[in-house]
């Protein structure tokens, strides 16, 4: 009886175990540069993502990083607008629904183990392989860096990771321009385990599962909507900028007259559509058609007018971010509690990376004073000399 018992727990307690090294194993690192306040792209990219993983209580640790070191290997000449932007970010942040009672929120700058691990990790990556990095090469086009790249610049991708693998990261919710950073941070892990012995953990990249959110266009349809270019709408836009944003859309340059047929290839209306409408919007602002699929159609057969289409994507947008905007004004009136939470955040984080950074310096043999056993060696090597 009693044995039986005995096994019963031991099952029961081995169960547990097994449970939490299975949710140890999942960690979240995930971030945003604080060069502005953050827009719809971030959010259906990104943040949208974030918070339902952090809903789901499969996360182990949920770290999000407002990155002001990375920020200022461009804005090197104006720390001002990264400093300012730290608030906008986090208010971002918790009007989203980010909460950080489940999610660490922290500074990058105010975890000084991170620079240290990218100074390891510069060791195992070369200059041409930064070269090849077709998001830095975009970003340094973009910039007007071609002819003098700040080093700090052009070695980002690698002290992004140093951010993912100081905190242990399993799983990095971003938008498709973030693949190639993955890419190098996943190379690096290999190189450094296989150089160093197995230390660090290899991330896996989490992508929007919906094709328009993995890289959501500007509402000038050019490239993507990035802060950098001014072609943004923000999460805490007003209700009359939005629809102003939302009604200069760029759309099929040839649908001139309502009858005519109209393209949706490029067409940034619709793509805000895809990224944004569900079946429900339909029966509550344009109860003629029942889903997207048949608003296209329409659309594509000639008879479907451009402002009609807008008016739509404006209610929806409006109807999403009402509440995002309502909570920020709310989060708004206590500057002290945001504050309170970014160095409560910065300063767990720093206690995780810190531990990373005792097992990468033991890994690469330069522990020399918690290491008793080289102290022996070299007494040895020299007794009796
Ligand atoms: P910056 O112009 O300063 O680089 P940004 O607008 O590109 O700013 P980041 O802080 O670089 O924003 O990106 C933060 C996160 O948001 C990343 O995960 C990125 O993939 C995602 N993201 C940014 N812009 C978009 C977008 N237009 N569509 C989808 N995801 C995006
Ligand atoms: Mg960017």
């Amino acid at each position: 009886m009693a044995a039986g018992k005995n096994v019963a727990g031991k099952l029961g307690c081995y169960r547990k175990i097994e449970m939490r090294v299975g949710k140890m194993s999942k960690v979240i690192l995930t971030g945003d540069r604080p060069t502005g306040k953050l827009h719809v792209g971030h959010y259906v990219g990104s943040l949208r993502r974030r918070v339902e993983l952090q809903d789901s209580g499969e996360y182990e640790k949920i770290f999000i990083m407002i990155a002001d070191a990375q920020a200022l290997t461009d804005n090197a000449d104006n720390p001002e607008k990264v400093r300012q932007n730290i608030v906008e970010v986090a208010l971002d942040y918790m009007a989203c629904g980010l909460d950080p009672a489940k999610s660490t929120l922290l500074i990058q700058s105010q975890v000084p183990e991170l620079c240290e691990l990218s100074f390891y990790y510069m060791n195992l990556v070369t200059v041409s392989r930064l070269q090849r990095n077709p998001t830095v090469k975009a970003e340094i086009q973009m910039r007007n860096f071609e002819a003098s790249i700040p080093v700090g610049f052009f070695t980002y991708p690698i002290s992004q990771a140093a951010d993912i693998t100081a905190f242990q990261a399993t799983t990095v919710p971003v938008g498709e321009d973030q693949m190639p950073m993955l890419e190098q941070t996943r190379e690096i892990v290999h190189k450094f385990n296989s150089v160093y012995g197995e230390t660090l953990v290899e991330p896996q990249i989490l992508l929007p599962d919906n094709e328009a959110c993995m890289r959501l266009p500007g509402i000038d349809g050019k490239s993507k909507m990035s802060k950098s270019l001014g072609n943004c709408i923000y999460l805490s836009e007003e209700p009359d900028e939005i629809r102003k944003k939302v009604m200069s859309m760029f759309t099929d340059p040839n649908h001139l007259r309502v009858e005519d047929p109209g393209s949706l290839e490029g067409n940034t209306v619709f793509t805000y559509l895809d990224a944004f409408c569900e079946d429900g919007h339909f029966e509550r602002y344009l109860p003629e058609y029942a889903n997207l699929d048949e608003l296209k159609e329409h659309y594509k057969r000639g008879g479907l007018g451009d402002v009609k289409v807008k008016k739509f994507l404006n209610q929806v947008l409006q109807e999403e971010l009402e509440p995002i905007r309502n909570r920020r004004k709310e989060l708004q009136k206590d500057i002290p509690y945001v504050f309170e939470v970014l160095k409560k955040g910065s300063e767990e984080a720093e206690k995780t990376a810190a531990k990373t950074l005792d097992a990468v310096r033991a890994a690469m043999k330069i522990d020399y004073f918690s290491d008793g056993e080289l102290l022996k060696e070299q007494t040895e090597k020299y007794k009796g000399a």
